[in-house]
């Protein structure tokens, strides 16, 4: 028996006997080669797998973290919270969601910015956290890119973005897809001073947030293997009736068909941005 083959079934019987979580503390399933990795290499390999590349989802820090010095990172506008001025209730009530989400992720809101250093260089960045109701772009996220960005002119810095949403948040309905508009506005007045918006579209990158700024980069950068789409291959297929061709709205495909710049695996995401800032000047 090999070894995968042993573990594979060492895990079986663990959650067989319901110790599920002790088990996952050492050892992970890849979900696209199947192969079991120790937590920590794939921790070691910025939480990729170690044997096929997968990238699998992470936070906002954390994607911040790559990227900028140690140390360097300083949170701006993590206050602001949601209002519910349109009283939505699905099959919860609005307010009741977005406090799970906040006691839940730690955070006020499904953005986290701020300004960091990149080998020395100092930046304005901010992120997306997908665990917060599905990285939704509201009011909130759209007011603290645009104040992201504004931040950045006073401060005769660039932008990067790290996208990583289902879109638009359909809770806040008009107000939600209004910040499409004003996020791209910003970028206006951005490029007005002079200064550039990298935008890193990481998996997945959907709906109004691919509609808007996340598309307008100077440069857009997509994480291997991520979904970057306006409505998904599901939602296409059912509404054509067809079978879209592999790897569809995978950023390889988006590569090759001249949707984004580059793809670019975790481990080159500091030393090209550190190269590209350079470019900017
Ligand atoms: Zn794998």
């Amino acid at each position: 028996m090999g070894i995968r083959d042993f573990l594979s079934e060492k895990i079986q019987k663990v959650n067989v006997i319901g110790k599920k979580e002790i088990d996952e503390n050492l050892w992970m399933k890849c979900t696209s080669c199947g192969e079991v990795n120790y937590h920590r290499e794939v921790a070691k390999s910025l939480n990729t797998c170690p044997k096929c590349g997968k990238h699998f989802i992470i936070s906002a820090m954390e994607k911040i973290n790559i990227i900028v010095d140690k140390g360097s990172f300083q949170e701006i506008d993590s206050n602001l919270r949601s209002l519910d001025p349109l009283k939505f209730r699905d099959s919860k009530k609005y307010p009741d969601r977005v406090k799970a989400a906040i006691k839940k992720t730690k955070m006020n809101d499904a953005f986290l910015s701020g300004i960091g250093r990149i080998n020395g260089r100092p930046v304005h960045i901010g992120a997306y956290e997908f665990s917060f109701l599905g990285g939704s772009m509201g009011s909130v996220v759209g007011e603290k890119i645009v104040r992201l960005i504004e931040s950045a002119i006073d401060n005769n810095q660039h932008v990067i973005t790290l996208s990583c949403s289902g879109g638009a948040r359909m809770q806040e309905s008009i107000l939600s897809l209004m910040q499409m508009a004003k996020t791209s506005a910003a970028l206006v007045k951005l490029r007005k001073a002079g200064l550039a918006h990298i935008s890193m579209l990481t998996d997945p990158t959907t709906g109004g947030v691919t509609a808007s700024y996340a598309m307008l980069g100077d440069v857009n950068i997509a994480e291997p293997g991520s979904l970057i789409c306006f409505a998904g291959p599901r939602v296409i297929e059912q509404t054509i009736r067809q079978t879209l061709p592999e790897g569809f709205q995978r950023a390889e495909f988006l590569l090759e068909h001249g949707m984004v710049d580059m793809v670019l695996p975790r481990s080159e995401w500091k030393g090209t941005l550190s190269n590209l800032l350079d470019f900017f000047g």
